[in-house]
């Protein structure tokens, strides 16, 4: 995929602020340090179109990226991190909600899941959510720098039994350190972005 264009849009709250263009969306999802940011920063050639540094689960909106004038990357605040206060969870909640349950520009979602651990019960959680919703979910397992290749096929079997995935649900290996994974991400969305 070539990348002619990259650049960050705006911070939604809510339906109100999200692009009214019509161009597809895709949502990326994942537990917070779980290597989203330098997923986006890697997919889109960017060092740092999307901050690594911010303290996690601190923003609670919906990062619009516009890519080649085409589609946007949507970054959708990551889950699980244990400091965020009650209030703070029930408000991503419904954030969440209005956008999963009403976005017709959704077109697909990829979610972040960490290669050297069993899927979270929030991560499992998320993945029945946007399944439940009818989102065509391509899941990412993250830093494979840091598993032996010999264990790659036995982790990608326990993301695959955890999160029930299904034989046509794509589980991809990725690496933002040295970039495997990037093609083939980018085959995988493809269908998704026109
Ligand atoms: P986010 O909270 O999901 O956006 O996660 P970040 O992209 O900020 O990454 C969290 C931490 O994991 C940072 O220290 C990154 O440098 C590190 N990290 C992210 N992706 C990889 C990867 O593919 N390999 C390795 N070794 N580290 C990674």
């Amino acid at each position: 995929m070539k990348i002619t264009q990259a650049d960050y849009v705006i911070s939604a709250v809510g339906p109100a602020q999200y692009p009214t263009d019509g161009l597809p969306e895709i949502a990326l999802a994942g537990r917070s340090n779980v290597g989203k940011s330098s997923f986006i920063n890697k997919m889109l050639n960017r060092r740092n179109l999307v901050r690594t540094s911010e303290k996690p689960g601190k923003t609670q909106k919906l990062n619009y990226f516009i890519v080649n004038q085409a589609f946007y990357f949507v970054d959708v605040p990551g889950y699980g991190y244990a400091k965020v206060s009650k209030t703070d969870k029930e408000a991503w909640g419904r954030m969440l909600e209005a956008y999963f349950a009403e976005r017709d520009s959704l077109s697909a979602v990829v979610q972040l899941v960490d290669l050297r651990h069993p899927p979270s019960k929030e991560d499992i959680q998320m993945h029945d959510y946007l399944v439940y919703f009818g989102h065509p979910v391509i899941t990412v397992a993250t830093k494979s720098d840091k598993v032996p290749k010999s264990k790659h096929q036995k982790h990608k079997q326990m993301i695959i039994h955890d999160l029930g995935l299904s034989k046509d649900e794509p589980l991809l290996l990725f690496s933002s350190l040295n970039g495997t994974g990037k093609e083939e991400a980018w085959r995988a969305l493809e269908p998704y972005l026109h």
